[in-house]
């Protein structure tokens, strides 16, 4: 790391005040500049001048993993209004209403304006950056001192930039000292992550959107992209093979009804199931052998394996039909171009990353990889769920390393000027583990950044309690009203989309660029920049003194995935990447002067050359043995409760989605239950009547919502509402520790006045 020596005349106080100074100064100053170096194709030739003007830029969306082009219409340099960028190659000119509603979340009077600390009176009171700053280093070295260097932790996101990601792993696990870090990724990608690196030797998702359009069979699995992913539901309509679109899922969602065919299989027998296609499309002679035997390992024991797994042995657990499950092994196996896709229905299971894996089984064994329209494709959920993968420094080193790896430290050392022995020789605790670290006593001060855990953890009772028990709790955030940020010690104001710069990474691995077009609210921060400013205080300025912009950590990264599978080195800055609607990963500086100085195609996939980041460079074939549902229903508890998105108008926690009006009113404000007619019949259950939902950890009552699109003995919950998670059951994937939100047992029956009133 390139280091400056601090003036020796000058105390650390006047430094870090001065430092301080010129964080907030450039706050107030950065926006013109970054419009100058980087205006975007439709703003290109901009003058200084006519920034005064009315003109426009595009920028990805700050919402989901889709990563859609927004064009931002500018009035005297700010953002005032904004509309779908038809160039861009993810969304070409379509949007989501939450990406319509961007700009006016940003405005809202739970915006954190200012640092806040709970003072002796029990209440959040403004305080200074200076004061805020000192006392946050204060309270967690005095943990550290006291408890040693874990009792501090983590607990980041998948929301914000990729720099930021970068800065934040750095700073905390090479300079702070703090050993434990994960992010809430954990609760959406972890399964994909980890199948992914299990089966193909790294966590890469192959595919590019431009397989929605080119597949002739589509199979979504636990996925329900019309409200989920919509832009990309809108890819598939373009595809003019007229595929079958094969939906896999318990529910009736609005894809499955759009669906060729929908098979309800029962909760949690998905693994059962896709072994048993698997077994039917080996014994109908659907396997591409030629690929099989040259780029994959163990298929002998995958064919052993799902031999026990007939259409007619798991009829009864699934649900679905002999018949049907050969049909379904047949459309797949005789498919040109075959694509699987998944989301939350298979991640957020104690069995996700086995289910997962038997996904890439079948597009590897059908040789439905690397070609155009195929793929084993998981959809990610957060806006940079795929940066905070490779760039979060959790469970892989900086850039997709391994903490356990000498030479991968070293080398990292190297890049960053330190002494190999700062960095961890094991990956974090993932996020469970943190919290059981608060239960036990070995976690005594958290830091949580842009997240909600006291409304999106499973069975968050516990968890909202356990929190109150913290010596510091520190959250760092765009809102003061969260869950989380209630109960802390600290609040951290910071900047959101719009108001900062840097990339995101979308599901397709393109890495596209934000821009800063409006000022943050009052005193609000970048988190880069609080990031930075935490550096100063903690001691760090100097080691950290050439991670001075977001720009200059990017450099750090190319230089950091040199060599990698995710290898960006031949990506010229952020100019390119907004000049070419992102650029998808790898891009290194051979593929660049291969490319003799042309922009990257648009549209890449990875594997076509059929190698696979393993050790001899074949994907490897995972199988393992299915496990009994930990909570299934009974008689006291009758119903598996599912949960998932509600409305394509709401987003996760609905921090930001319930600050606009228009999306207020695309989706129900209070709670409700989608329950079966004949089930609600036998309870004496009218429509839109509020029931008491129980499980054995918590209740909660909704409005219930009578419809065959849950089948009988199953209940749904959108997760946005807060009371959810006093429901569910905290169990998790054995190899992701990924929660399983979607199969608890829970009991419905009609609400009493008092239980309407308490909620
Ligand atoms: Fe934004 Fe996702 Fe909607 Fe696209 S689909 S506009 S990225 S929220």
């Amino acid at each position: 790391m390139k280091s400056t020596p601090l003036p020796s005349s000058r105390t650390g106080s006047q430094v870090r005040a001065s430092v301080l100074r010129e964080i907030l100064q450039r706050r107030d100053g950065q926006m013109t500049r970054q419009l100058l170096l980087h205006p975007g194709k439709h703003g290109l030739g901009m003058t200084h001048e006519s920034l005064a003007a009315d003109t426009t830029t595009t920028m990805v969306c700050g919402y989901c993993s889709t990563g859609c082009g927004l064009r931002i219409h500018l009035r005297d340099g700010e953002a005032v209004g904004l509309t779908p960028e038809t160039n861009y190659p993810v969304n070409m000119g379509m949007a989501c209403p939450k990406g319509w509603e961007a700009l006016r979340v940003l405005e809202s009077p739970d915006r954190a304006t200012t640092p806040l600390i709970r003072r002796a009176d029990g209440e959040l009171h403004p305080a200074t950056w200076e004061e805020s700053l000192t006392r946050f280093t204060h309270e967690f070295k005095k943990i550290q001192q006291a408890y040693g260097n874990e009792s501090v932790a983590v607990l980041s996101t998948g929301q914000i930039a990729t720099e930021e990601m970068a800065l934040l792993g750095a700073l905390t696990k090479f300079g702070m000292g703090i050993k434990h870090l994960d992010s809430n990724t954990r609760q959406c990608m972890a399964t994909a992550a980890t199948a992914y690196k299990q089966s193909f030797g790294f966590d890469a998702p192959p595919y590019t959107y431009d397989d929605f359009e080119q597949s002739d069979c589509i199979v979504f699995i636990g996925a329900n992209p019309c409200i989920a992913h919509p832009i990309m539901w809108e890819r598939l309509l373009r595809n003019p093979n007229h595929p079958e679109v094969i939906v896999l899922d318990p529910r009736r969602t609005e894809t499955a009804m759009a669906a060729t065919q929908h098979l309800p299989l029962k909760p949690k027998s998905d693994l059962v199931l896709l072994y048993a296609i698997t077994s039917e499309i080996i014994s109908q002679g659907y396997v591409d052998y030629s690929f099989v035997q040259q780029h994959t390992n163990h298929f002998d024991e995958l064919v052993r394996h799902v031999a026990h797994f007939t259409p007619e042995s798991v009829a009864e657990t699934s649900g679905i039909s002999p018949d049907v499950i050969r049909h379904v092994a047949k459309t797949i196996g005789s498919a040109r171009a075959a694509s699987l896709w998944w989301t939350m229905g298979i991640n957020q299971s104690y069995e996700g990353t086995r289910a997962a894996q038997a996904i890439i089984n079948i597009a590897l064994i059908t040789g439905n990889i690397g070609r155009p329209g195929t793929g084993a494709n998981s959809i990610t959920g957060q806006c940079n769920a795929m940066g905070s993968r490779l760039w979060g420094n959790a469970t892989n080193l900086f850039g997709h390393h391994q903490f356990e790896s000498e030479d991968d430290r070293r080398k990292i050392a190297d890049l960053f000027g330190i002494e190999p022995a700062r960095i961890p020789t094991e990956p974090s605790w993932p996020y469970d583990r943190i919290i059981e670290g608060i239960r036990s006593g070995e976690v005594r001060g958290l830091w949580v950044i842009a997240t909600n855990p006291s409304h999106s953890w499973i069975d968050h009772q516990e968890t909202r309690e356990l929190l109150g028990k913290l010596d510091f709790l520190v959250v760092q955030d765009m809102y003061t009203s969260t869950e989380t940020a209630r109960q802390a010690h600290m609040v951290l104001p910071a900047a959101g989309w719009g108001e900062k710069e840097g990339t995101l990474i979308n599901s397709e691995r393109r890495y596209s660029v934000l821009k800063r077009l409006r000022r943050a609210p009052g005193q609000a921060l970048a988190d880069f920049q609080i990031f930075r400013a935490i550096a100063e205080y903690w001691g760090l300025g100097e080691m950290f003194s050439s991670w001075d912009s977001p720009e200059a950590v990017f450099r750090i990264m190319q230089q950091a995935s040199r060599g990698q599978f995710c290898d960006i080195t031949g990506i010229d800055g952020y100019g390119q990447l907004d000049r070419c609607g992102g650029i998808q990963w790898p891009w290194s500086e051979a593929d660049a002067q291969a490319a003799s100085g042309c922009d990257p195609q648009q549209q890449r996939r990875l594997f076509s050359d059929g190698y696979f980041p393993t050790s001899n460079g074949r994907a490897n074939l995972m199988v393992d043995s299915p496990t009994r549902v930990p909570e299934p229903a009974c008689a006291d508890y009758p119903f598996v409760l599912l949960t998932g998105r509600g409305t394509v108008s709401q987003w996760h926690t609905q921090t930001r989605t319930s600050k606009s009006a228009v999306l207020n009113k695309l989706y129900p404000s209070e709670a409700y239950i989608e329950i079966h007619p004949q089930d609600a019949m036998d309870l004496g259950i009218q429509h839109n009547e509020h029931v008491l939902v129980q499980s054995r950890r918590g209740s909660m009552t909704a409005r219930a919502c009578l419809t065959p699109t849950v089948s009988r003995g199953q209940v749904f919950l959108p997760m946005h509402y807060d009371t959810v998670n006093r429901l569910t059951l905290s169990h998790f994937d054995p190899h992701s520790r990924q929660p399983s939100y979607k199969d608890c047992a829970v009991r419905v029956e009609r609400a009493t006045r008092t239980h309407s009133r308490s909620k």
